[in-house]
């Protein structure tokens, strides 16, 4: 099943290149009151979700894809769990050139560990991505991102896919320099997720799949999830030795080599095999 949202919080049940409005089958999700749950609701009741949305599709009015301004799939994560340079490809080509470490040890990702990224910097691809330090090195990051579906405590490597509701492409983007990257990659729009939201089961073994990455049509980023350092189970397994994931907490799980700075005025086409292509416009933000 793949899963939209859009406009102004409608949710679409997306086939093919048409999407039909789901939104009724929302209703049923349970009304909480102050303090709320800090997951996301949609992907925390999936289970019952899917029944209602295939009721709703039958009678909700048909859109084109290619029409709805996309907001992100997971409207509420938990939390933004990310890998650094988990391709090796990536660490030599960071290693190597200074405008990305910028005198920042870059280390394997077995030493450096795992960031959190602001929740509060999460957008669809419909949203695009607003730079407001344009005088620097703005980066785009490709990024299989991964959506937890159920509580997941220290968990095995083993048992670790089981713990996965679907599948996003990610956008981590990043301003290059010297601060913790927590701050560099948490700006409002970027972390960019879309263009919807693809249960697991119609991906099934995420260790194959392509992913590219162009800017206004030049190509940057072609890479596949096998060339991974820390596989999707190895990073599920990790990050949940350290804190309990919940569902709607999202994994981004690293970007391969081919990083590149973009401008105000280009866009950014995404693309990664049995999830689908997004493109992503990306502006200088305005004054205030
Ligand atoms: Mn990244």
């Amino acid at each position: 099943m793949r899963i939209c949202r859009f406009d102004d919080n409608k949710f679409g049940l997306v086939e093919g290149d048409q999407v039909r409005d789901v939104t009724a089958a929302f209703g049923k999700l349970p009304q909480h009151a102050y303090p709320f749950p800090r997951v996301d609701l949609m992907i925390a009741h999936l289970d019952m979700l899917k029944p209602a949305i295939e009721a709703a599709a039958r009678e909700g009015k048909v859109y084109a894809l290619k029409d709805l301004r996309l907001q992100s799939p997971i409207a509420n994560p938990g939390k933004i769990v990310a890998a650094p340079v988990n391709y090796k490809k990536h660490l030599d080509e960071a290693r190597g050139d200074p405008a990305i470490h910028h005198q920042n040890q870059v280390g394997e990702i077995q030493k450096v560990g795992l960031f959190l990224k602001a929740t509060s910097s999460v957008v669809g691809c419909g949203e695009g991505v607003a730079m407001r330090h344009a005088d620097r090195r703005n980066d785009h990051e490709i990024e299989l991102a991964l959506v937890i579906g159920k509580t997941a405590d220290r968990v095995s490597r083993e048992d670790a896919l089981s713990y996965v509701a679907g599948y996003c492409i990610g956008l981590d983007m990043t301003i290059r320099g010297p601060e913790e990257r927590s701050l560099r990659k948490s700006l409002d729009t970027f972390t960019v997720l879309g263009p919807y939201f693809v249960t697991a089961d119609e991906i099934g073994d995420p260790s194959g799949l392509d992913l590219e990455l162009t800017v206004d049509g030049e190509k940057r980023q072609v890479a596949n999830t096998r060339d991974l350092i820390l596989d999707v189970p190895t990073l599920i397994s990790w990050a949940s030795s350290f804190y309990t994931l919940h569902p709607g907490d999202v994994i981004m799980s690293g970007t391969p080599e081919g990083v590149g700075p973009v401008l105000p005025g280009n866009t950014i086409r995404a693309t990664i095999a049995k999830i689908g292509t997004m493109d992503v416009a990306v502006r200088e933000l305005a004054p205030r």
